[in-house]
């Protein structure tokens, strides 16, 4: 099993894509061009690679076992246990099925009026963010000090740690899902083009599905239309996953529930070895990048006519609660505290991601893309990236707890540093 899957794989093809920096440390170009140059047998030369000052080696891992992570069936464990040990506090649920039908969980913990929702693993391979969530709904449901019971008076969080259990187990990108599947359940679309993010195979393995997160709409009672597809990348998605309804599901009883979804989180996995560009981590290798929606020009100006709740300086009072949270708790020269932005030019815009359909509806809207993809990290570097975003997210729940996150500049989101996409700008 782990042979042949070493075989399909290919490295880089599922990360988050996104166009190269224009600019990068003599150090990454190495290893790039190793990685380029030699293939799968040699990776292990890239570790190899000469340290500049005050820069560590972009290590990748080439092992193409996954020991560790935590799998779909081992969540579901995980989650139970959680639950049964919390005394009534995190609340599991099913909240949906997958195409190959694989349960899709929820947990739920706290009492607040303040809601956030956060997703992990809507792309198969990219799970930090599963590990980082059970250790947050593990401490949340056993800890009895007075600091957990006032976060829990005040908060709600709604975890969705396995979104894309069907991609997990392949170790890829994509879901599981053929056309065909999707005309039997709206045959009004048995003429229609494919959508433009549905593939026949992925991450080379010769299984058509749906990269999830292109399918969502803004309006989340979208029914699909044949007129509308194959769709742009600039367009809205049409809701033809199980997992991406799934999630539309959650997200529009929690607004009935309370009114509104103060917070939304989706956390994902970018290249292995991006640098910090500027700061005090200048040149060092980053371990999250945070993001607002990507919605084009002026801050999604476009949209705002017909989304009035759309509010992007708030997604960046709640993407700098998360890194101010995670410098304060580590320091700023820590490794674990390599904060960043995420690529976010102008031209930039992607209705049809879960973030950007939140956002849409009044949500404050978080991306955290961690280096590395789940295969690419050692066990000393997946346990700290762990950290990081377990630490992001329990931040931001204190500062939805106490309020500062509604007294944060919004602006200030732009003095964190990038990796170099943005640094030849004038
Ligand atoms: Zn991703």
């Amino acid at each position: 099993m782990s042979q042949s899957r070493h075989q399909l794989r290919r490295p880089f093809a599922a990360h988050d894509r996104r166009p190269s920096p224009r600019w990068r440390t003599p150090v990454a170009l190495a290893a790039a061009g190793s990685i380029a140059l030699t293939g799968f047998a040699a990776l292990p030369a890239a570790a190899e690679q000469p340290e500049g000052p005050g820069q560590g080696a972009c290590k990748t891992q080439e092992d193409p076992q996954w020991n560790g992570w935590t799998d779909h069936a081992e969540l579901g464990a995980a989650l139970r246990h959680i639950e049964r040990n919390s005394a009534g506090r995190v609340e599991v649920s099913q909240i949906g099925t997958s195409t190959l039908g694989r349960e899709l969980w929820s947990a739920r913990v706290g009492t607040g009026d303040r809601v956030l929702l956060v997703q992990s693993a809507i792309h198969g391979n990219e799970r930090t963010g599963t590990e980082a969530l059970l250790g947050t709904l593990r401490d949340l449901g056993t800890s009895r000090d007075a600091a957990t019971e006032h976060l829990l008076s005040e908060v709600t969080l709604v975890a969705l740690p396995m979104v894309n259990p069907d991609g997990g187990e392949l170790n890829r990108r994509r879901n599981v899902l053929s056309w065909s599947e999707v005309v039997e359940r709206y045959p009004q679309l048995a003429d229609a083009p494919r959508a433009w993010y549905h593939g026949l195979r992925g991450d080379g393995i010769e299984l058509p599905g749906f990269d999830l997160n292109r399918d969502f709409h803004p309006d989340l009672d979208y029914v699909p239309r044949a007129g509308d597809l194959p769709g742009r990348q600039v367009d809205a998605g049409f809701f033809l996953a199980p997992e991406s309804r799934a999630i539309r599901d959650v997200y529009v009883a929690l607004r009935d529930e309370f009114g509104a979804v103060d917070g939304v989180v989706d956390l994902h996995h970018m290249g292995p070895c991006d640098r910090i560009t500027g700061g005090p981590q200048d040149g060092k290798l980053i371990s999250v990048a945070l993001d607002y929606p990507p919605l084009g020009a002026a801050d999604g100006a476009a949209y705002q006519a017909e989304w009035p709740l759309l509010d992007q300086d708030k997604s960046r009072r709640y993407a700098l609660a998360v890194a101010r949270g995670i410098q304060r708790a580590y320091g700023e020269q820590s490794p674990l505290a390599g904060v960043g932005r995420y690529y976010h030019p102008d031209e930039r815009e992607y209705a049809g991601q879960g973030r950007s359909a939140f956002a849409l509806n009044g949500s404050a809207s978080v991306l955290f893309e961690v280096r590395g993809q789940q295969d690419d990290l050692g066990q000393k570097q997946r346990g700290m990236l762990v950290r990081s975003v377990r630490t992001g997210v329990e931040s931001l729940l204190s500062a939805m707890a106490s309020g500062q996150v509604d007294r944060l500049d919004g602006d200030a989101f732009f003095a964190l540093p990038d990796y170099g996409w943005d640094s030849s700008a004038d």
